[in-house]
């Protein structure tokens, strides 16, 4: 961890500087970066953020959206590495490996400029020069209040940018319900209450501005794609890509199904299987001691957090739903040894 007294000698002057984030970024993803991007304009740096990828239409409302530069490798390529070279200062957030921002990764390890991580996710890889990277917090965006607070400038914080790091909280929190939500996160949201934020219309403009057509595939995948394995006290749901077709899926779509598998009582591991062509993108999550990031990283080149985590595989879709069943025997004590205390019946 770098102090934060090197991050203000590095942002004493004006600096030209790229911020980037992970492929297909979430709403931690692009409301840390948005909210230090309007901080660090409002310092006078040049700021341009360069995402990996595209992302849900319902991020686009976050203040800086309409100047972000999306990343394709065939179409924008040298205005991106021109962006990289030109970087006195490279913000690396909410990521903590570099495969995990695509072509992006390369440019990124072999730029001049001072590489700085903010990330909350475990194991990061050493690549930056300074490092605000801490697991135990809830989101990046959580840790970008943090960094502009102790470099003594929480009054600039305005709603604009309150309001991106807050959709950042509140998602990585599952809506402030996950263990990591600690009391110093809900002390940060007051603070940016104090700033002016409209929780409610965050949270609408992020779960309530589904298309009809997401809303009845949804429908879809619970009534027919899910499946439920009680002796593993797992659920899972495999989507193939013709089914995205047929539901006309767009980026986002597919955000949050995981946790309906994982809402079912006694269930702990929960995964979401998905064939995105060039490869299928899993999703786990877990419920207590079982730990999906270690899972993910040993088995699908992935990573994460211990209840969140994320991986990939290049076989087919059917290979890989094969591959990951063949793995749960090994996996049975923890999963059936990691009983949740029953829940309490409502009163
Ligand atoms: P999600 O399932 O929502 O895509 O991701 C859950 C968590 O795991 C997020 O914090 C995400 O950044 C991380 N994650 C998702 N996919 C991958 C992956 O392929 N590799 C690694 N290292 N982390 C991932
Ligand atoms: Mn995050």
């Amino acid at each position: 961890m770098s102090t934060i007294s090197e991050l203000k000698e590095l942002l004493a002057h004006p600096r030209q500087i790229f911020i980037t984030t992970h492929h297909k970024p979430d709403a931690d993803a692009l409301g840390s970066s948005l909210g230090l991007a309007g901080y660090l304009r409002k310092k006078g740096h040049s700021v341009t953020v360069v995402t990996p990828s595209d992302y849900p239409d319902f991020l686009a409302w976050m203040p800086g959206n309409e100047e972000v530069v999306v990343y394709e490798p065939r179409q924008n390529d040298a205005q991106v590495r021109d962006i990289i070279a030109r970087a006195e200062v490279l913000f690396c957030l909410d990521f903590s490996c570099l495969g995990r921002i695509n072509e992006l990764g390369d440019y990124v390890r072999e730029a001049k400029g001072t590489k700085v991580l903010i990330d909350h996710h475990q194991e990061p890889e050493d690549f930056a020069q300074l490092d605000y990277s801490n697991p135990k917090a809830a989101a990046t965006a959580e840790l970008v209040f943090e960094v502009i607070r102790d470099l003594g400038d929480q009054d600039l914080i305005d709603t604009g940018i309150g309001e991106c790091l807050y959709a950042g909280i509140m998602t990585d929190t599952g809506s402030f319900r996950h263990p990591s939500t600690s009391r110093n996160v809900h002390l940060i949201i007051a603070e940016l209450l104090n700033a002016g934020i409209n929780l409610s219309d965050v949270h609408r403009r992020i779960y309530d501005s589904h298309s009809e057509e997401r809303l009845r595939f949804l429908g879809f995948v619970l009534k027919d794609k899910l499946t439920v394995l009680r002796e593993y006290n797992t659920a899972y749901i495999a989507i193939t890509a013709d089914e995205l077709r047929q539901y006309n899926s767009k980026t986002g779509d597919t955000e949050g199904l995981v946790n309906f598998a994982l809402s079912i009582e006694g269930i702990v591991f929960a995964a979401i299987l998905i064939d995105r062509v060039q490869a299928v993108k899993i999703s786990f999550r877990s419920v207590g001691d079982f730990s999906v990031s270690e899972f993910s990283r040993r088995n699908f080149n992935g990573g994460g957090h211990h209840n969140a985590a994320g991986g990939i595989s290049y076989d087919s879709l059917s290979s890989t739903v094969e591959r990951f069943l063949s793995l749960l025997p090994a996996y049975q004590a923890q999963l059936v040894t990691a009983p949740l205390a029953p829940v309490a019946p409502s009163v």
